[in-house]
């Protein structure tokens, strides 16, 4: 097991995300790695997840998906170890257009009020062009640059482009997916496809059975048609096992945090 154990003691981490669920699946490998080495970790959710699909109606009885699901990252984030999580309510499918300035303030504030010294959004490229998750990046990057050189470094993460491909081909072989199968209604190959290059990964393999577990909180987003839900914790550690970021060129101040728990990746 990488040792880091209180490497970041006193250390805050600050993840923006869109949906529940975002979290788990872009780094939650990397927020448990960080928690252990006893980073305070804080999650914004920008989004309720209300617009998603649901994967068995009998998990959202009132029919209030929102409810459950900020129900599900609750769960998911105490198992990952993070010590805050907000969850915004601005509209899940709208969060590229509507009410800008807000999350933008929100954001800013947030950053003034917990004092992160990194903070993790997605990068450009959303993990797969997602609009809600590019509108999140958007959202953190002009916030951050408002910030000017005080502000923390910001990461982006991204998936690693060909991993969702073999997911769905473990799945397969098991019968638990069809080799056209998708991820929430994306095809595999999107994720990670339009990613920039990493400039550091984080080797999660031994928090796989975390990042796994965090994942199956999302049960509304996990049922068997889900091939994720396939996965053992060996497939998981090989396929999910490395979590990618980039750090953006913006002024900053502040060492940089992230890159102890990880390793760099030689430019090509
Ligand atoms: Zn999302």
């Amino acid at each position: 097991m990488p040792t880091s154990d209180g490497l970041l003691t006193g250390r805050t981490i600050l993840g923006i995300f869109a949906h529940p669920d975002d979290e788990s699946l872009a780094c939650g490998g990397t927020i448990a790695r960080a928690a252990d080495a006893g980073a305070r970790v804080i999650l914004i959710c920008a989004s309720r997840g209300e617009a998603g699909s649901t994967s068995d109606a009998s998990l959202v009885p009132d029919g209030d998906l929102g409810r459950v699901r900020t129900k599900e990252l609750r769960e998911a984030a105490d198992i990952l170890g993070v010590a805050e999580v907000i969850v915004l309510k601005h509209p899940d499918g709208e969060l590229r257009w509507d009410d800008v300035p807000e999350l933008h303030g929100e954001i800013v504030r947030a950053i003034d009020r917990w004092r992160p010294d990194a903070v993790i959004t997605f990068a450009e490229d959303g993990l797969y062009w997602h609009l809600d998750h590019v509108g999140v990046h958007e959202r953190t990057y002009t916030a951050v640059r408002w910030l000017g050189p005080d502000a923390p470094p910001l990461y982006y993460v991204t998936m690693p482009h060909g991993v969702m491909r073999k997911v769905v081909e473990v799945a397969h072989a098991k019968g638990g997916a069809a080799p056209d199968s998708s991820l929430w209604g994306i095809t595999p190959d999107a994720f990670g496809a339009a990613a920039l290059p990493p400039t550091f990964v984080v080797d999660v393999r031994d928090w796989i059975p975390r990042k796994l577990a965090a994942l199956r909180c999302h049960r509304t987003q996990m049922g068997p048609n889900n091939p994720i839900a396939w996965l053992d914790e060996d497939e998981a550690r090989r396929w999910l096992g490395v979590e990618q970021f980039r750090r953006s060129p913006l002024d900053c101040s502040g060492d940089f945090v992230l890159e102890q728990l990880g390793e760099p990746v030689a430019s090509s």
